[in-house]
């Protein structure tokens, strides 16, 4: 059920195995004209993403149309610019369009012989008379299904009926808006193209992903209601008085800061924590299993990374599917809550943390000790975006990193120069650091 992202990727992953595979989809088919909607939205993509295109064959094509974003371009109110590299070489995180993806994908499961059925919904799940019915049809649980079907999934709303089973969502105070930065006269960029944007504010921030055609969609982040909030941004002087004030380089550079302001939706983000994943030969995966607020990049990522450990299982288990799916659940879940708790850190981190000296020094401190011992010393963020370290070890080092700073920033701060002697005394602490920890 849900022919998004997670949803197609995980068909075209069921097909190359050689099930016969029908994905039915709420909304009409994404690639006809007239239903891409008039605004380019766009994604991080990551290492865990990109092994889950590798798999199902599409990371060429998916590849050519990605921008790689090498760091973090930070703007301070007066727009003084600094650049913070996300990894260490080529390493970098790629802005993808979701719709382009989404249709590249759906293109992709159909020519690997997946049948989609556009524009008939999922309405209900009855586990006990196993029955999954939908606008047009009705299907029996006795066939293998995948709840793909978003946030808000009819497939998990069925699972709820059934006793025992956990669910919680988690709003944030924040909402979120999208605007937008146009090419400039030539069809280029007007701003760096290969970084991701960020206007930190504290409370606040506005962030910028490079489109392909030149312009780049920005993503407002702000509390919907009190101080510096949506709620007092109601008037075209207002949000003009308010921009001014905090983005004057960003407003500089959008012509159409109004009309998307107050045409675009002000939008919510939660997370959604639930279990079992799975009854029976019914699971959940992507953002019906686990929707995490976006500020680590990796809702889809995570989703994409679903689909890969299933079909690691699937190579590996010759029971059943009930306990196979009993596998994937089992494994995924605890690691789907990290990523959940981690990307609330790092919207504090981006919101709050990304202009503090201190935090600076911490992570140019951490990527030299990266850089000249990668083996050794490797940053949570690293682990999370380049690596498929499993989420829940990332968060446990994460964890130690923070507690092994904790004690040393101040001093290290103090004094000054990062020379290599002082390298090979942190990488030196931080290995005895970790096994005494363990
Ligand atoms: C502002 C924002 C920025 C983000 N940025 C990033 C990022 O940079 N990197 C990243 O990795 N992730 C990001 N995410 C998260 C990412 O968008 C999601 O994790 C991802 O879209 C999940 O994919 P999905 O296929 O599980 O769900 P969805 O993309 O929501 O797809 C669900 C599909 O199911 C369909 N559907 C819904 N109900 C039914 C039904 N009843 N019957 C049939 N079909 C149904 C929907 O129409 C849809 O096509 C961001 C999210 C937000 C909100």
């Amino acid at each position: 059920m849900g022919a998004g992202l997670v949803g197609s990727v995980l068909a075209a992953g069921l097909a190359r195995r050689g099930h016969k595979v029908e994905v039915y989809e709420k909304r009409p088919d994404i690639r006809k004209a007239g239903n891409m909607g008039g605004r380019s939205i766009n994604l991080a993509l990551s290492e865990r993403g990109w092994k889950a295109l590798r798999l199902i064959g599409a990371e060429d094509r998916i590849r050519a149309e990605a921008i790689p974003m090498y760091g973090r371009m930070i703007h301070d109110e007066k727009g003084k610019l600094t650049f913070q590299p996300y990894g260490v070489g080529d390493q970098a995180i790629y802005s993808v369009s979701r719709g382009g993806l989404n249709a590249r994908l759906i293109d992709h499961a159909e020519k690997l012989g997946v049948d989609f059925h556009f524009e008939n919904a999922c309405l209900s799940l009855d586990l006990r008379e196993g029955i999954i019915a939908l606008e047009e049809t009705q299907l029996s649980t006795e066939t293998v299904t995948f709840g793909a079907d978003g946030a808000f999934s009819r497939i998990r709303q069925g699972m709820m009926r059934l006793d025992r089973f956990d669910y919680s969502q988690q709003y944030l105070r924040h909402a979120y808006k999208e605007l937008s930065i146009p090419p400039d006269e030539q069809g280029g960029w007007q701003i760096e193209k290969n970084a991701l944007h960020i206007w930190p504010r504290h409370s606040f921030m506005l962030i910028a992903l490079p489109n392909a055609d030149g312009s780049f969609t920005c993503t407002l982040f702000a509390p919907f209601e009190g101080e510096n909030s949506f709620e007092k941004l109601g008037t075209e002087e207002e949000v003009t008085r308010w921009f001014q004030r905090f983005f004057p380089d960003a407003i500089a550079l959008m012509p159409s800061l109004l009309e998307d302001f107050f045409a675009n939706p002000t939008s919510s983000l939660h997370t959604v924590r639930c279990q079992p994943w799975n009854y029976d030969k019914v699971a959940l995966i992507g953002d019906a299993a686990h929707a995490v607020v976006p500020f680590y990049g990796q809702g889809m990522n995570a989703g994409f990374e679903d689909v890969t450990v299933l079909d690691e299982l699937m190579e590996a288990h010759r029971g059943g599917w009930p306990e196979l799916l009993h596998h994937y659940a089992a494994s995924r879940k605890p690691n789907a809550d990290a990523i959940a708790d981690l990307a609330i850190k790092n919207f504090i981190e981006m919101r709050d943390r990304v202009a503090d000296a201190r935090f600076l020094y911490r992570k140019k401190l951490e990527r030299m000790l990266h850089e000249k011992y990668p083996e050794d010393y490797i940053p949570v963020y690293t682990l999370v975006t380049f690596t498929h370290t499993p989420y829940a070890e990332a968060q446990r080092m994460g964890r130690l990193q923070d507690r092994f700073f904790e004690d040393r920033i101040e001093s290290l701060f103090r004094s000054a120069a990062i020379t290599d002697a002082l390298l090979e005394r942190l990488v030196k602490e931080w290995r005895q650091y970790v096994r005494k920890e363990a």
